[in-house]
């Protein structure tokens, strides 16, 4: 890079951007065993698991707007968030740290209802909040969490595992999060224009609960393990279905076929995509924050899941070649490409 120039982070994108300030970065401990590059890190420190880590702030504007955002549930999201990306490595989450910023906006009580919300959460997935840091911030909220999980070495599930042949599979309906979203920042343009009107989230319950505290699907890394299960290759979709389809194609140098028709989409998704004249497959291939999971499993495992009740099949893995293709509902063949959430 020439001294002088200046490159406009939007010009690069997020992932571009991890890829420029990662580069030639250094491993120094043969006990990183994996660095960059996953949902979590993964630490072989002897013996027969992985220790994995991974890491995720929620900013205040970028992330959640609190006028439609409940305290207890930024601080469950924030803890789902990061438990989420353990998941995605097959591995059972033990530890977290939190790290908050708060202007001085914020009372001892709103504080302490965010605190609610990660508590909750730790509960629910029997993480031990071991640590953290508490700093003022000029303007907005910020959360960091990091989060601390074990696996045994042979069970994990790296982005990369993927083979010819595998079947793809998500582990829950898609978009809901996404147009749980759109329905909220309506409701709050609707308030904003006139305060008398409250807004009514009624119909609309299950997808605004999808945006505002999502779940990790540790549930099916234990099903999993009782099954006798190992993904090939496993992710989780905070981006977008098709980014992620697209970065276990790239990390395992395989094609993949994502079949339109078998997209899961639940019927408030539907009929809110039908309400804000969308189609119900949008926000199901690139709207982010479910939260699922998605992997891929050989076809032999198959049979142990066929008649699981969240588990859908999407697709299948294919040659690199062919590249990751998109069959509609109309059966035409499509590149699968990625809108993803764009911050820059
Ligand atoms: P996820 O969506 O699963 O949290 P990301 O897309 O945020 O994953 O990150 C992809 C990879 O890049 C991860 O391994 C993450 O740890 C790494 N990464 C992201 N940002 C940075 C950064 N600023 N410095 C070093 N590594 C980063
Ligand atoms: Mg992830």
């Amino acid at each position: 890079m020439s001294e002088n120039k200046r490159t406009e982070i939007g010009e690069l994108g997020e992932f571009a951007l991890i890829d420029k300030i990662t580069e030639g970065v250094e491993i120094h401990h043969k006990t990183t065993a994996k660095g960059i590059g996953d949902d979590a890190a993964v630490f072989d420190y002897g013996g027969d698991e992985y220790t994995v880590l991974s890491t995720d702030i929620l900013l205040e504007g970028i992330h959640f707007d609190l006028s439609f955002m409940p305290l207890q549930h930024l601080g469950y999201k924030a803890i789902a968030v990061n438990v989420s990306d353990i998941a995605a490595m097959n591995a059972i989450p033990e530890q977290v740290t939190v790290s908050i910023a708060i202007t001085n906006r914020f009372s001892v009580e709103a504080v302490d209802m965010i605190y609610q919300g990660i508590k909750a959460a730790c509960k629910n997935y029997k993480v031990d909040l071991v640590g953290g840091d508490t700093t003022s911030s000029r303007q907005g909220l910020c959360i960091s969490v990091t989060a601390v999980g074990r696996v045994k070495k042979d069970k994990i599930a790296y982005r990369s595992g993927a083979k010819k042949g595998d079947i793809l599979c998500v582990s829950g309906d898609l978009g809901g999060a996404y147009m749980g979203l759109q329905v909220l920042l309506r409701e709050k343009k609707v308030f904003e224009a006139n305060p008398e009107m409250q807004p009514n989230l009624d119909d609309y319950q299950y997808i605004a609960g999808r945006q505002l505290r999502p779940e990790a699907r540790t549930d099916i890394i234990h099903e999993f393990n009782e099954l006798g299960i190992v993904p090939t290759s496993m992710i989780d979709i905070s981006d977008g279905l098709a980014s992620e389809v697209l970065h276990i194609c790239k990390d395992s140098k395989v094609g993949a076929v994502v079949y339109e028709d078998k997209l899961p989409v639940d019927h408030q998704t539907f009929d809110v995509c039908h309400e804000f004249k969308i189609p119900s497959k949008t926000p199901a291939l690139n709207g982010g924050e479910d939260y699922e999971l998605l992997f891929t499993i050989k076809q032999e495992d198959f049979p142990k899941l066929e008649k699981h009740a969240s588990v859908f099949f999407i697709g299948y893995i294919d040659e690199v070649e062919n590249g990751a293709r998109l069959v509609t509902e109309g059966q035409q063949t499509l590149p699968l490409t990625a809108q993803g959430w764009k911050h820059f």
